[in-house]
C-alpha cells in the first residue's frame, strides 16, 4: 500500500527522522493559511499524488510570497498531472503539501528496499539525488552504494557511518547522516515497509540533514497489525476496479490489454497471461479467483473485467481441482446471463468432471466458445478478438 508524501513525512517523524515543517491543504484556503502558520520566508507548493517524478512535470512549486502560494495552490488543485510514473492519463491534483522551504547546499538519494537476491533488506545510497535515480542506476552504477542488513541485529551504526562516507556526506554532517539512516532503518523495520525512499536527502546551508521527499511502501501482508497506517489510504488513487476486486477477495491487477482473463490460482494466471502474449494478444489484466471460486464470485469477477470498456473479449482457463469444472460451469452460464454478456467468451476447463462441465457450456444456449487445451482457448479468443 501507497500513501502520500506528506504523510510519509508524519509516520518519519514519529521515529526522529528530519523532515522540514509542512501541511496538508485540500483548498486554497487552507494553502493560504497553512502558509501564514508556517511563516517561512519560501514555501513550498508540492502537489501529492501516488506517483514520483511531480518536480519534473511542475508539480513543485517555490513560492516566494503568501500571493504566489494563493496562485499556486490554484493552479495545481485540479490539475491532471503527467508525471513518468502516472502514465499518460495522469493522475488529478486533490491535495497539496505547503512546507518550509529549504536552503538546498546538495541533494543525495537513499533508498530501503527488501532485496529478493540477498533476502534481507538493503539500504542504498547515493551522491547523485534528485534526480532520475533510475538513471544513476542505469549509467553509473558505481555512484549507488549498498549496506545489506542482518535482520537479527538491524542496521548497524557502522554500516551507515560506512553508506554516509560512500556517498560523500560532508564530514561535519556524518553523525547527523548516521543518525537519519538509523532512524529511517527503524521506521521501515517496525512500520513493515516494502520501500522506503528519501530523493532527494539533503544538506542544508545551515548544516542540517533532512529528508526533502519521502516514499513509503506497506508490505499489505503485515497492515493487520498496522491500524494506523491503513488509516492513512487513499481510495481515490487506486484502480476502482481493484478497489472492488480487494472486497470480494479476488486478486485483480489492470492491464491495458483487451482479453480479460479469468483463471484460478496465480500461476495459471501468470501463465494464461503469457500464452495469450505467445499467440500475439494482450491481457487486459491478471485475475486470480482463488481455489474456492464461488457463483457469486465468478459473477463479481465478470462485472470487475466487463466494466473495463478496453476488454473486446473474455478467456476464462479453469482447472477444476478443490472445485469442480462442472459446478464452475454453472457459475459462468449463470453469471453470463445475469450480466447479459454482449462479449466473446471463451472457455477452457480442466479437471474434475471436465465432460459434465462441457455439456452445460454447449446446451447454455450462449456464445460461449469452450476450449479443449490452454493454446486452443488462448489462440481462440485471440482470434476472435481481432
Ligand atoms: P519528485 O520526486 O516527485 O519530483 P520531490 O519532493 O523530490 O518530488 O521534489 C522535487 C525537487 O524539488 C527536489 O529535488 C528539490 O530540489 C525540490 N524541493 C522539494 N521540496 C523542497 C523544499 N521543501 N524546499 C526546497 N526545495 C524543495
Ligand atoms: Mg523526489
Amino acid at each position: 500500500m501507497n500513501i502520500h508524501e506528506y504523510q510519509g513525512k508524519e509516520v518519519l517523524r514519529q521515529y526522529g527522522v528530519n523532515v522540514p515543517r509542512g501541511k496538508v491543504a485540500f483548498t486554497v484556503d487552507e494553502a493560504v493559511s497553512a502558509a501564514k502558520e508556517l511563516g517561512s520566508s519560501v514555501t513550498v507548493v508540492k502537489a501529492q499524488i501516488h506517483a514520483g517524478g511531480r518536480g519534473k512535470a511542475g508539480g513543485v512549486k517555490i513560492a516566494k510570497s503568501i500571493d504566489d502560494v494563493a496562485n499556486y495552490a490554484k493552479e495545481l488543485l485540479g490539475k491532471v498531472l503527467v508525471t513518468h510514473q502516472t502514465g499518460p492519463e495522469g493522475k488529478e491534483v486533490k491535495r497539496l503539501l505547503i512546507e518550509e522551504g529549504c536552503d538546498i547546499k546538495k541533494e543525495y538519494y537513499i533508498g530501503v528496499v527488501v532485496d529478493r537476491g540477498t533476502g534481507r533488506v538493503v539500504m542504498m545510497g547515493s551522491e547523485e539525488g534528485g534526480m532520475d535515480i533510475e538513471e544513476v542506476a542505469a549509467h553509473s552504477p558505481e555512484k549507488i552504494v549498498k549496506v545489506v542488513v542482518d535482520p537479527a541485529v538491524g542496521l548497524q551504526m557502522f554500516q551507515a557511518r560506512q553508506l554516509a562516507y560512500d556517498i560523500k556526506i560532508p564530514g561535519e554532517q556524518i553523525n547527523k547522516a548516521v543518525k537519519f539512516m538509523l532512524a529511517l532503518y527503524k521506521a521501515f523495520d517496525e512500520k513493515d515497509c516494502s520501500i522506503a525512499e528519501i530523493n532527494p536527502l539533503v544538506v542544508t546551508g545551515s548544516g542540517d540533514v533532512m529528508a526533502l521527499d519521502a516514499k513509503l511502501n506497506f508490505d499489505s501482508n503485515a497492515l493487520f497489525r498496522h491500524k494506523d497506517i491503513v488509516e492513512l489510504r487513499d481510495l481515490d488513487e487506486e484502480d476502482a476496479k481493484e478497489i472492488q476486486a480487494s472486497k470480494f477477495d479476488l486478486s485483480y491487477i489492470a492491464l491495458d490489454g483487451n482479453i480479460g482473463c479469468m483463471v484460478n490460482g496465480a500461476g495459471l494466471a501468470m501463465a494464461t497471461m503469457d500464452i495469450i502474449k505467445y499467440f500475439g494478444g494482450s491481457p487486459a489484466n491478471f485475475l486470480d479467483v482463488g481455489g474456492g471460486a464461488t457463483k457469486e464470485k465468478v459473477t463479481e469477477a465478470f462485472k470487475i473485467i466487463l466494466s473495463d470498456p478496453n476488454v473486446k473479449g473474455i478467456f476464462v482457463n479453469i482447472f477444476g481441482g478443490i472445485m469442480k469444472c462442472d459446478i464452475i460451469a454453472e457459475g459462468v452460464v449463470a453469471a453470463a446471463r445475469e450480466l447479459g454478456l454482449d462479449r466473446p467468451l471463451v472457455v477452457r476447463l480442466e479437471g474434475t468432471n471436465v465432460a459434465k462441465g462441457k455439456e452445460i457450456l454447449n446446451g447454455s444456449g450462449l456464445n460461449i466458445v469452450a476450449a479443449d487445451s490452454m493454446s486452443d482457448g488462448a489462440q481462440k479468443i485471440v482470434s476472435l478478438v481481432k
